[in-house]
């Protein structure tokens, strides 16, 4: 992964670069923005250009090598194990860090979900944070700069990563090979996220979404038969969910955003829809609705029982409607 590999992310590539260059690498960053804009692939084209010791990785020398291949001795990735980053896993990590590097000019520590820290491992890292052993190089990685304890962020160097632009995102679809249509779709749809766009544009998503929408919005109280029976054939579509819940979000997004700014809506062609729902639903319970939505996607990403966390879901979207 060079920095020539990654889109849309110039304004944080130019400062890595230039700290590359004036030999003045922090000893720990903390990279912020949306999922998947291209946080981890910058900080693996850093830790590239960094062992490789240019403004770029050269992607042909041993060490870029060994990175391309995911194995280097002195790069290690750190993410949550569950629901959070654990003490044991920092202890682990400072073992590591004791040592010197195998190769590299020094070791490198990716955490890659740094709002995952608690208390007790955030605590324990940060006193490696105040004294780096040997040069170490820390990258935290994390969705939400605010989510990290603010004692974290005051000993990192914090970048902030930009939504991706729309156009950026429909281009890249297209040249991994998505059909125009869906690319153009997604990348409006997916929030600035690739990884979104991805889930969205995905096989079967987009050509079933405005039957989706109107299925889930329809959901009622009086029919918790439906309601299950919609929960239960959702968790068994596993390729499609995520991206099924993206559309989702992305509507109840719309909601929020239509009284406002009725020109700006992502589903501009659904905008009749949008009324409806912005008129049967107040704006708290839409809010509330999409930090559910959110909570559910992390849940899933954990393995959980998809069936009984959508059905949860669905109660709330169905019990949110006024009247
Ligand atoms: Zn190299």
């Amino acid at each position: 992964m060079a920095f020539s590999d990654v889109t849309g992310q110039d304004a944080a590539i130019s400062i890595l670069k230039r700290s590359i260059s004036m030999g003045r690498v922090s000893h720990a960053y903390l990279f912020s923005g949306i999922e998947g804009c291209g946080k981890r692939k910058t900080a693996l084209a850093f830790v590239q250009a960094v062992f490789c010791g240019k403004e770029d990785g050269c992607g042909v020398c041993p060490s870029c090598k060994k990175l391309a291949s995911g194995h280097h001795p002195d790069l290690h990735i750190l993410e949550p194990e569950g629901a959070f980053i654990k003490i044991d896993q920092i202890r682990e990590l400072q073992k590591e860090l004791a040592y010197r590097p195998f190769e590299a000019p020094k070791k490198v520590c990716i955490i890659d979900g740094a709002e995952k820290l608690n208390q007790a491992s955030g605590n324990a890292l940060l006193k490696t944070l105040e004294e780096p052993p040997g040069d170490a190089l820390m990258i935290l990685i994390t969705p939400e700069r605010s989510a990290v304890m603010q004692t974290i962020q005051s000993r990192c160097q914090s970048l902030a990563f930009q939504p991706l632009p729309v156009e950026l995102v429909e281009e890249r679809l297209v040249r991994e090979g998505f059909p125009a249509e869906a690319a153009r779709v997604a990348a409006t749809l997916c929030g600035g996220s690739l990884k979104r766009a991805k889930e969205i544009g995905a096989d079967g998503v987009l050509e079933g979404r405005v039957a989706f929408l109107n299925r889930v919005l329809a959901l009622n109280t009086r029919d918790i038969q439906a309601l299950f029976q919609t929960a239960e054939e959702m968790a068994a579509d596993k390729e499609g969910l995520p991206g099924f819940l993206e559309l989702l979000l992305s509507f109840l997004r719309d909601i929020l955003i239509y009284r406002s700014i009725p020109e700006g809506l992502a589903n501009s062609d659904l905008e009749h829809l949008v009324a409806f729902e912005a008129s049967r639903r107040s704006e708290g319970s839409v809010m509330e609705l999409i930090e559910q939505l959110v909570h559910l996607r992390s849940l899933l990403s954990r393995n959980v029982n998809a069936r009984l966390a959508l059905e949860v879901f669905f109660m709330h979207l169905a019990s949110g409607v006024r009247g």
